[in-house]
């Protein structure tokens, strides 16, 4: 459990967050969400247990019975797994598929030794009744905080990390009101929707950030008025930013490509372009079939073409659709993007689809590669170069969405 700082050691912490800011004494305030501004994300779908602990009192609730238990502070963490038709807490055993812990006075819990939260936890038991999905539910604001401290390096002018911070704002309330319905969770804590840390990544300057812009987010006409958008953002556009029609499919004013002349001038050579990636066939094939099985017919894949780009001035090219051919003969085709992720879904290798792609008689080679993500939207690299010069986030925002605009939701 955290333990309280006693005097000398508050000093030595002190001290250090005058250098670092990187040293937890309170988790700093977060501005409130209101009613019905919370976000559900999922920290793991597969868990086979999970420990919790909290410093403060909390309730446990069976969400099948709507019995509510108090519970003292956890003088250590307990373990939390599936058992059949029940979740099992410690020793107790709660007779529910979906257990909700709530703490007390807005304290942050921890689960797995090292990951801190605001908010609430859920635990649900999944079909095979033996594995657990698990999800924070917390305030938009303090999930915000979460996101800026881990999207963008802390130490970035403030004007970019303000710019971040409504971006993130606007794209979790998208993916929120248009994935969220139909399923127990709104985002994932990944770079799959944005990645999310707690309490631990957050800073001082990052929720600052997330504080000073609390309730703005980015805006554009859509028939019933000026509504939120999928504000997506990667990190280095590589010079001219991505129509979103070529990558996501929703054809929205302000996700139209613009010319990005600025991530060039705040990168290092070693970050605006990336090495040859290489992966032999069989690697590339099985990770295809995995994320979309329906290719399964066309066997080996042995060839990859480019049958669609988007070519920009500065030499730059982005493949936006593939054609695969496979080994029985059979084609089928993607999204460039979609074809980048499922062979890296880390992103790491193949970092962009502005690139060629060679197919060899035993691998696929991505070379020539430029940027880093899928290039929609706000470049973040571009944004603090955009800063640097003195621009404000308002400037930012509207820069790389163009004909949207700052509005106040709360
Ligand atoms: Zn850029």
């Amino acid at each position: 459990m955290r333990t309280k700082i006693s005097g000398i050691s508050f000093i030595t912490c002190a001290v250090t967050l005058f250098f670092l800011t990187g040293c937890t004494v309170e988790p700093q305030k977060i501005e409130p969400s209101p009613p019905g501004y919370q976000i559900r994300v999922l920290l793991d779908d597969r868990a086979e247990k999970i420990f919790f602990e909290v410093d403060d009192e909390y309730e446990i609730i069976n969400w099948d019975t709507s019995e509510i238990s108090k519970a003292e502070q956890t003088v250590k963490e307990i373990e939390i797994t599936a058992n059949g038709n029940a979740v099992k807490m410690g020793q107790h055993r709660f007779e529910t598929r979906r257990l909700g812990l709530q703490p007390h006075n807005a304290q942050p819990f921890v689960i797995n030794h090292n990951q801190k939260y605001r908010g609430e936890l859920e635990i649900i038991v999944n079909a095979d009744n033996k594995t657990l999905t698990v999800i924070n539910i917390v305030p938009m604001e303090a999930y915000l905080a979460g996101v800026v401290a881990a999207e963008m390096p802390s130490y970035w002018e403030a004007e970019a990390l303000k710019a971040q911070a409504i971006a993130a704002r606007t794209y979790g309330l998208h993916i929120k009101s248009r994935f969220g319905k139909n399923r127990s969770w709104d985002v994932r804590a990944t770079q799959a929707n944005q990645v999310y840390k707690g309490v631990l990544a957050e800073t001082v300057r990052t929720n600052n950030a997330v504080n000073s812009t609390a309730g703005l987010v980015l805006c554009c006409e859509q028939g019933a008025g000026c509504e939120p958008f999928g504000a997506y953002y990667s990190s280095v556009c590589g010079g001219h930013t991505e129509n979103s029609e070529n990558v996501f499919g929703d054809k929205i004013e302000p996700l139209k490509g613009v010319e990005c002349p600025y991530c060039r001038e705040s990168t290092k050579p070693s970050l605006f372009y990336w090495p040859t990636a290489k992966f032999d066939k069989k690697t590339v094939t099985k990770n295809i079939i995995d994320r979309y099985p329906s290719f399964k017919e066309l066997g080996t894949i042995d060839k990859i073409e480019a049958v669609r780009e988007s070519k920009y001035d500065g030499n730059l090219t982005r493949i936006t659709s593939v054609k695969l051919t496979g080994s029985t003969g059979k084609t089928g085709f993607l999204r460039g993007d979609d074809l980048r992720l499922a062979i890296d879904s880390s992103g790491t290798k193949i970092q962009s689809t502005c690139c060629t792609i060679i197919s060899l008689k035993d691998e696929f080679l991505f070379v020539a590669g430029k940027g880093f993500g899928h290039g929609v939207g706000l470049c973040q690299y571009g944004a603090r170069e955009m800063a640097r010069q003195g621009k404000t986030a308002e400037q930012i925002l509207s820069f790389y969405y163009p004909g949207s605009r700052i509005k106040n939701l709360y």
